[in-house]
């Protein structure tokens, strides 16, 4: 098994902290600096780092270690992370959000755990992989992109578009986020590899009225009949959608927790009974929300796009934008009628949905000899630690190497410990990583490297 000299891990600590002292938020992003420096680093090891990108300030950093052309029999293996992060509120923290501190076991900052963390872990994977002189039997791909707390366009997307060639072309795996780390739950260990994240389809609803002088009473006010729009939306249950991957990971997850829940999925995980359970089978709000979140599209108002101008007119037109989420399979289209029947509109008569931005939710196979070495790996690191395919509600960058016909997994490996609450520390206040979790996985993502990408 890998592991660290005291001294490597030192290193990379040091590496890690040295990232988190500058600020990339996103916006305005700046990742240039950032970049820069671990491309000095790996400079100094003898490779040769490319910096590119659609704005200079703004870089993305690839990096490839060949494997020898004797020994070279499979497709490359790309270990992505960004380097931007989302802003800090630094009065709500307990250290300076890109201070770099080290305290009560942890190194404290933005980006800790999303996803600087896993920048260096990959980046002292592929100096162990060099120094050490790992026989490859891939091309080992090193990625640092921009951009991906606001959409990606900047980062992976233009990666992809632009110099698919950086990325090996064709890569067979993409190593991101979010995965791998330890789930907690009474007398078990999980460790979720993601296969699966949710699609995305941003609108404008718009609804017209009949305009006129406000000083008489009007019934047909463009702007109330959207709030009441709006307010049916937000507390909209929509319809259970039971997907593959949602199944493979709440039925992984309840194969392994017990009786009681071995016996409740089959009605959770069923179109009909499965909404009305929900509430009853888990009490946690958190985890009902993101049970929730993979088993139904979902559709949040977040952004009033345009009322009235006038304070005494009564507008002839208002307009709200929506997030919109959607379970694998479905469509933008698909959404704006299940959203149409909630406002009691099938025929779209009297609302109107304009598609702004849509992809579809990515799925990658779970029986793959990636997906197989990951847990036999984790099986020899933490005996009693269960992996399990998973799906998360949000998007990464996964959704655009999707698209060169990578199989993307969310592994970033961490041993963590029972009382950190992991899921806020994404975007949360006082992110912060603990090292000897960090430390464990450096030393898993270099062994998965090791016995993986060098048969
Ligand atoms: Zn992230």
């Amino acid at each position: 098994m890998f592991a660290l000299s005291d001294s490597e891990f030192e290193e990379a600590k040091n590496s890690l902290r040295e990232l988190l002292l500058i600020d990339t938020s996103n916006p305005p992003g700046d990742e240039r600096p950032a970049a820069e420096l671990i491309a000095r680093w790996l400079r100094e090891e003898g490779l040769n780092p490319e910096l590119v990108g659609a704005d200079p300030e703004r870089p993305n950093l690839v990096c490839r270690l060949a494997a020898d052309p004797t020994n070279r029999s499979a497709r490359p293996l790309v270990l992505s992370s960004h380097l931007d992060v989302v802003p800090a509120d630094a009065s709500r923290w307990t250290h300076p959000p890109f201070g770099g501190v080290e305290a009560d076991g942890c190194l404290w900052g933005r980006g800790a755990i999303d996803m600087k963390g896993f920048a260096i872990m990959a980046l002292s994977a592929l100096l162990s992989a060099k120094r050490h002189g790992f026989r490859l039997n891939r091309d080992l791909i090193f990625a640092a992109v921009a951009d991906e707390e606001a959409g990606a366009t900047l980062g992976s997307q233009w990666l992809v578009e632009n110099r698919p060639d950086l990325l090996g072309g064709e890569p067979e795996y993409v190593i991101n986020e979010v995965g791998g780390f330890t789930l907690h739950r009474p007398g078990k260990r999980f460790y979720p590899v993601q296969v699966a994240e949710k699609g995305i389809a941003w609108l404008r609803l718009s609804v017209g009225g009949t305009p006129g002088h406000s000083s008489l009473p009007d019934p047909d006010n463009a702007l109330a009949t959207l709030a009441n729009a709006i307010a049916r939306i937000a507390n909209a249950k929509l319809p259970w959608h039971v997907t593959d991957p949602a199944r493979a990971f709440i039925g992984g997850m309840a194969r392994e927790s017990g009786t009681l829940a071995k016996l409740l999925t089959p009605a959770l995980l069923n179109t009909i009974s499965g909404p009305y359970l929900l509430p009853l089978g888990i009490s946690e709000t958190s985890r009902r929300r993101s049970v929730e979140a993979i088993l139904r599209n979902t559709a949040n108002p977040t952004r009033i796009h345009r009322g009235g101008t006038k304070i005494n007119v009564i507008p002839g037109h208002a307009s709200v934008d929506i997030d919109g989420r959607l379970v694998p399979g479905q469509t933008a289209d698909d959404l704006i009628a299940e959203l149409s029947t909630v406002l009691g509109d099938p025929g779209g008569e009297r609302f109107q949905f304009e598609i702004l931005q849509t992809s579809e939710a990515a799925v990658f196979p779970s029986e793959t000899p990636l997906f197989e070495a990951i847990r036999d790996l984790i099986h020899q690191r933490d005996p009693e630690g269960m992996v399990v395919p998973s799906m998360i509600p949000g998007f990464t960058d996964s959704k655009n190497y999707a698209r060169l016909g990578a199989t993307c997994y969310g592994f970033y490996p961490l041993q963590l410990p029972k009382d950190l609450d992991f899921a806020a520390m994404f975007h949360g206040d006082d992110e912060r990583i603990p090292l000897d979790g960090f430390r464990w996985g450096v030393d898993t993502l270099t062994e998965l490297i090791r016995g993986f990408a060098c048969r």
